[in-house]
């Protein structure tokens, strides 16, 4: 079993609910939803934080086409939503490889605590 949890839902050893995936990226429904939509978009590839996305920039690419392919998909486009990643200690980041938080289907708030 991998060390990452992400990378064990890449692999199928850890369960998740799949929303979207192609041969470089997953999207799956976050277990402790903070909005009606609540996804994470990840790449199958084990890249530990934004600050390593710097080496992978086609890759990066791939992430954000899919997430807003799965806006789109989870009915998100008309009213909008937010995409966030949570990098390092001050961002509150918990999970080391690098997730987009796909975040709509109800009115945000701004700024974030
Ligand atoms: O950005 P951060 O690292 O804090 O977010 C990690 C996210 O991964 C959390 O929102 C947590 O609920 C989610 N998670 C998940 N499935 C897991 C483990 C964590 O959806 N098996």
């Amino acid at each position: 079993m991998a060390d990452c949890i992400f990378c064990g839902i890449v692999e199928g050893s850890v369960p998740s609910d799949k929303v979207y995936e192609d041969d470089s990226v997953l999207a799956f429904r976050d277990i402790n939803p903070a909005a009606p939509v609540h996804v994470l978009i990840i790449p199958k590839k084990h890249v530990p934080s934004l600050l390593d996305a710097e080496e992978e920039p086609e890759l990066m690419g791939k992430v954000i086409a899919a997430a807003s392919k799965v806006a789109k998909e989870l009915g998100l486009a008309e009213n909008g939503f937010r995409l966030v990643n949570n990098c390092g200690k001050h961002g509150l980041q918990t999970v080391y490889h690098i997730h987009f938080h796909l975040i709509g289907g109800r009115q945000l708030s701004w700024p974030p605590g």
